[in-house]
This record gives structure tokens, sequence and C-alpha cells, in this order.
């Protein structure tokens, strides 16, 4: 069942947006100002937001950067709702990450459909990203653990799939070698960071022609960015 946060000060409203998500099949639950509601959306990330645009304590702009921001609510689909529906708030609303847009007073059921569209684009995005993650002429499917370059499999341990599939998740951004090495080996691994560079060879010999995907930045760790 998909969980959704309302964030709306005004009572009323929000119960009503509640009742018809329930009527839906959709669990709800309710924050009646932007500071609680943000706090609550990161401690447990919901499917959807219902974010009004003129909050308490917390402006609803405020809370969307800063969902935004989160890496546990960075993709969670939200939906502004604004009293006003002039273009600049529109596109204020867009550009600060909102998924969509309705101006007050809207119909209950008009919200509900839109909710409803948003839920089943974030489902397809999810789905797809989980499956194969293409860079280059290289893909990773998480979901069997194959790695293929240019349609050809290659045969990798489990730890140089880790590696891999760290640096792909985290493209374009550089990796220390202490991170790596906490992040693909575990906290409590004693080894120096020689055995990332070890194993960052290894990796790139295995991948051939998407081997210099993977690019050494001197000093300082790994990323991995088609060049
Ligand atoms: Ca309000």
């Amino acid at each position: 069942m998909a969980r959704i946060l309302i964030i709306e000060d005004e009572r009323d409203l929000a119960e009503l947006i509640a009742f018809h998500l329930r009527q839906e099949g959709y669990d709800s639950t309710i924050s009646g100002d932007g500071r609680s509601g943000l706090a609550a959306a990161i401690a447990a990330p919901p499917d959807l937001v219902v974010l009004d645009l003129m909050l308490p304590l917390l402006l609803g702009t405020e809370v969307c950067r800063e969902l935004r921001r989160a890496p546990q609510t960075a993709a969670v689909p939200v939906l502004m709702l604004t009293a006003r529906g002039e273009e600049s708030d529109r596109v204020v609303g867009f550009e600060i990450g909102a998924d969509d847009y309705l101006t007050k007073p809207f119909s209950v059921r008009e919200l509900v459909l839109r909710i409803q569209a948003l839920l089943r684009r974030s489902a397809a995005t999810v789905t797809s990203a989980t499956r194969v993650l293409h860079i280059g002429n290289l893909a990773i499917d998480s979901e069997r653990h194959l790695v293929t370059v240019a349609g050809e499999a290659v045969a990798l341990t489990g730890t140089e799939y880790k590696l891999l599939s760290t640096l792909a998740e985290r493209r374009g951004r550089l990796q220390s070698r202490d991170t790596l090495l906490q992040d693909v080996w575990g906290y409590n691994y004693v080894g120096d960071t020689r055995t990332v560079d070890t194993h960052i060879t290894r990796l790139r010999t295995k991948l051939g022609t998407a081997g210099d995907l993977i690019q050494t930045v001197r000093g300082f760790g790994y990323k991995l960015e088609e060049r």
C-alpha cells in the first residue's frame, strides 16, 4: 500500500484529502507544519508527498528543497499545492524540484488522479533504474548481478561487482579510497587503501573497452564517468 504524507496546515483540507486517499486504498498521514512534515518525511520516507506552499515554521519551497537534498527522499515525488495560480509560483515549484502542481481551490478527484499518475511514473522509473544501469557500452543488471560490456558478459568476483556497482551508482562523483574501502569491503575490514587500487586494476582489465570508464584522480581516489 502506497504511503502518502500530506503536509498541509489547513486541517479541514488535509483531512478531506486523507479521507479520499484512504478510499482509494492509500495510507496517508498528516503533518500540520513544514518542520514536522520534513522531519516525518526524512524519518520514514513516504511514496509521495502532498506539500502545501504556505506553511507555518518552514515554507513548502524550503521543505521541497530539503527533501531533494536528503538522499532518502531525493526521488520521492512531490505534488505542490498553492493558493495562488500565478505563473511565477508554478515556475518556482518546478525549479525547486516539485513533480506536479495544483492551485487551490482544486477538486479532490483531480488531486487523486494526479497522485495516481505520479505514483505510476515513479514505480516505472524505479523498476527500470534498478534493473539495468547503462554507462557507455557497460551495462550492470542489479537484479541478476550481471555485467556486460558491448553485450558480452564479464565474469566478476563478488567484491569486484560491488566495487563496480558502487562506482556506477555514484557515477561522476569522486570516491576516495577510504570511502570505497568502507562501503565495499565494510567498516571492519582490516587492510589498506592499496587493496582498492589492486581491485581497480583488475576490474579495468576485465572490463576491457569499458575499463577507462573508471578514472583515477591522483592522490584521492576514483570515479566512474563517460569520457
Ligand atoms: Ca497553507
